[in-house]
């Protein structure tokens, strides 16, 4: 059942939808699901509110007040917002309000054209590090970029895009930004991000930041790992299992709706759509994550409802459907 998606305005207390979780106790109830493992349900100091969900109705300092005021314990700007507002001035509403930073958004867009493109590309993501440091931002998120225009040359793309980040990351380890590449679903590789799965952005990882024999990876780098753009990749329980807990940065959550009606911009409220988001988040904690839980919706539905009912369904649908 649809929880508060499609415009309804429906109470997400209604509960049951596709990710929902028995209430403790009820899954040995008669009738229960018996192969659905009983997950616990998130804790709600571990909400985060990834910006785009209310980009369209406020600006950063009413997202910041908004967080404080639905007890949302994180937050994670975009930087259109952030530069409205300016870095320091963020840093200081931020740490007033005593919130956490768990990602700004982002860097990334690393292929071009020619070399002035890919040098002002290393330079535009040298100033989102140094944002991210202002702000204390746990990672800045890297959406790598596609294909530079004209170019049919994906293997090339993807050889920028790995140069890119090793020519920022020192910058990024010096001031104490972890970097968190985050894999796009392959319908963005053309245009956002040609790095489209959690291994090929793993394997990046290795390449610029291997971990020492038998040791740790140092965490300068890692992934984000966002449930609409991963849910579908089979090989998903591996590559989870693979990034040790230093590399999983960040978790983005919101649902996969069918239809899906636009390739950006109808991303559902959890419950709402067919990913099992209560067994991807026992997936992500299996392998050592402990962050928050940052909800990303961007959604022209979503966009048009009065944003303090968006964060009152955001937190009834994290706990009772993530
Ligand atoms: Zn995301």
């Amino acid at each position: 059942m649809s929880v508060g998606g499609a415009g309804t305005g429906a109470s997400a207390s209604a509960g049951a939808g596709a990710g929902a979780v028995p209430a403790p106790g009820e899954a040995d109830a008669p009738g229960a699901d018996a192969a659905r493992p009983l997950v616990a349900p998130p804790s709600p100091e571990r909400l985060s509110l990834n910006t785009a969900t209310v980009r369209e109705q406020w600006n950063l300092r009413q997202m910041i007040e908004a967080c404080a005021r639905h007890g949302i314990r994180g937050i994670s700007p975009w930087r259109d917002k952030l530069a409205e507002l300016g870095a320091g001035e963020a840093a200081r509403l931020i740490r007033q309000h005593g919130l956490t930073v768990t990602g700004l958004c982002r860097g990334g867009m690393f292929p071009a054209a020619d070399a002035a493109g890919r040098r002002a590309a290393i330079d535009d993501n040298r100033r989102a590090i140094d944002d991210a440091a202002t702000i204390g931002a746990c990672c800045l998120v890297l959406v790598v970029g596609g294909l530079p225009d004209g170019s049919k040359d994906l293997a090339g793309a993807r050889r920028m895009v790995t140069d890119g980040i090793a020519a920022v990351l020192e910058h990024a380890r010096a001031s104490r930004v972890p970097l968190a590449i985050e894999p796009l679903h392959p319908m963005y590789c053309a245009d956002r991000a040609c790095v489209n799965t959690l291994e090929q952005a793993l394997d990046i990882c290795d390449a610029v930041d291997p971990p020492p024999a038998g040791g740790r990876p140092s965490g300068a780098i890692g992934v984000a790992v966002d449930a609409y753009h991963v849910w579908w990749d089979p090989r998903l329980p591996q590559a989870l299992a693979r990034a040790r807990p230093e590399r999983l940065l960040a978790y983005h959550i919101c649902d996969w709706l069918v239809p899906t009606t636009d390739l950006l911009l109808d991303r559902g409220m959890m419950g709402d759509g067919v990913i099992d988001l209560p067994a991807l988040r026992m997936l992500v904690e299996s392998a050592g994550y402990r962050g928050f839980h940052e909800v990303e919706i961007l959604s022209t539905r979503w966009w048009q409802r009065d944003p303090d009912e968006v964060l009152r369904i955001v937190r009834e649908c994290h706990l009772h459907c993530s």
